[in-house]
């Protein structure tokens, strides 16, 4: 958990929205997000600490209203955590560097992987590929 201090400070870096996702566990409305429906190339950043999490290649339409992504990165830039909460059995995805709330992992995705890492816009930031 961060201390007083960093958590004022993210409250001026981080929308309302931003904050609320990433350090209180929260949810954006479905289809309200700004990378649901989003296709350019490049990767998706976590908001908080600007650790590449995502890329653009792993991205898929779930449907879902939320930007879903069947593999990381690399596993090891996500961390999994049993999330009991609202009565569900759910695994909660966390940024394992800043420890930031991302979103949840379901096992209903698409090949290769059959995983479906169902994401916040609000925890992510993307940055579109770098000219070639
Ligand atoms: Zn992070």
């Amino acid at each position: 958990m961060a201390d007083d201090s960093s958590l004022e400070g993210l409250k001026d870096r981080l929308t309302a929205l931003q904050f609320h996702v990433t350090q209180e566990q929260g949810t954006e409305r479905a289809f309200s997000g700004e990378y649901w429906d989003h296709h350019e190339d490049g990767s998706y950043h976590c908001i908080v600490c600007n650790e590449a999490l995502f890329s653009s290649s792993t991205k898929y339409e779930s449907g879902s209203g939320w930007p879903s992504f069947f593999e990381a990165l690399d596993s090891a830039k996500v961390r999994l955590i049993d999330d009991l909460s609202h009565g569900m059995t759910r695994t909660e995805v966390r940024c394992a560097k800043c420890d930031a709330h991302l979103g949840h992992l379901f096992p209903d995705g698409p090949q290769p992987t059959g995983q479906r890492f169902c994401m916040n816009s609000a925890s992510l930031d993307f940055t579109p590929e770098s000219a070639k």
